[in-house]
């Protein structure tokens, strides 16, 4: 049977995350890895605060996080400290606490996901690098303050180029080491105010992030024809496991990567 996000509403995700209130980086449409994240989320009691990137995007994250009754949606440009720290202290006025942080960014040039890995201009490097992996330090760093009472959770989205080469990922897939390795120190950081970071290393699927590394498409009928579960992941999959990170049931679980990808990443031949 296929997974969907309705039937996982059926999975009684009743109070998983009920009185926790989160916020979420990286919904750009309904196709999101974050969109299904916050839908789940959404379900297991949680309320929700949403970021857009730039102001072309409002049109579309408005009314997605509407629908799941969140009252704070402001735009955010991760690559900007000066907004990170104005959309925390905003955010710091309308809630007395975060308890967790969806971060699902990435953004490398498009000339930069085909050919060479070795063709990457210093400049598009530090983009990817920028966008893909700082950010997740500078969310940490900016939120802490908000970050109190009983600790809390944070999810970053990674892919298993970060560990291996994969054809036309190149600068993105050194952005996700980097970014699986942030995990690691910020888990090491945070540990100590019962913060817990975690990444979950994703499939493939069909988005708009996605849809710009030269050929995706190929990439999810190779995968579909080796994964040990004979498919491609679901978006709603992707946000099951976050669930588990954002809830106490990973209450012991920090620095870890986690993939969800129907066990591609376990196939050797
Ligand atoms: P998406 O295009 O829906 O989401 C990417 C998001 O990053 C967008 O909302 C975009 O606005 C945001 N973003 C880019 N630059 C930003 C900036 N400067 N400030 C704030 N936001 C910015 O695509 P997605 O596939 O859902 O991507 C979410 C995450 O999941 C990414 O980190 C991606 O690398 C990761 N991931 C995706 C897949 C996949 O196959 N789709 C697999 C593994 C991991």
């Amino acid at each position: 049977m296929e997974s969907t996000v309705e039937n996982s509403s059926e999975i009684n995700l009743g109070k998983l995350l009920a009185g926790k209130r989160g916020v979420v980086f990286g919904v750009a449409n309904d196709h999101s890895l974050a969109w299904s994240c916050s839908r789940l989320a959404n379900l297991a009691g949680a309320e929700l605060a949403f970021s857009y990137q730039a102001p072309t995007l409002e049109r579309r994250v408005r009314p997605l996080a509407e629908s799941i009754n969140s009252k704070f949606i402001e735009q955010c440009d991760l690559s900007d400290d000066n907004q990170v720290d104005a959309f925390f202290t905003k955010l710091g006025k309308s809630w007395p606490s975060i308890d967790f942080i969806i971060h699902a960014v990435a953004f490398a040039n498009k000339e930069d996901l085909e050919g060479r890995f070795v063709d990457t201009t210093r400049k598009g490097f530090s983009l990817a690098l920028d966008v893909s992996a700082y950010t997740l330090t500078s969310v940490c760093k900016y939120a802490l303050p908000y970050m109190k009472d009983n600790g809390g959770s944070i999810v970053t989205l990674s892919y298993y180029g970060a560990e291996k080469v994969i054809p036309n990922y190149n600068v993105m897939g050194v952005a996700k080491a980097a970014l699986e390795a942030s995990v690691r120190y910020l888990a090491s950081d945070l540990g100590g105010h019962n913060i817990r970071v975690n990444a979950i290393s994703a499939g493939p699927v069909r988005t708009l992030a996605a849809m710009g590394i030269s050929g995706f498409r190929d990439m999810l009928k190779y995968v579909e024809q080796r994964t040990p579960l004979k498919r491609n992941v679901q978006a709603d999959e992707v946000g099951k496991s976050a669930l588990y990170f954002l809830s106490d049931l990973a209450s012991g679980v920090t620095g870890e990567v986690l993939h969800v990808d129907c066990g591609y990443s376990i196939v050797g031949m």
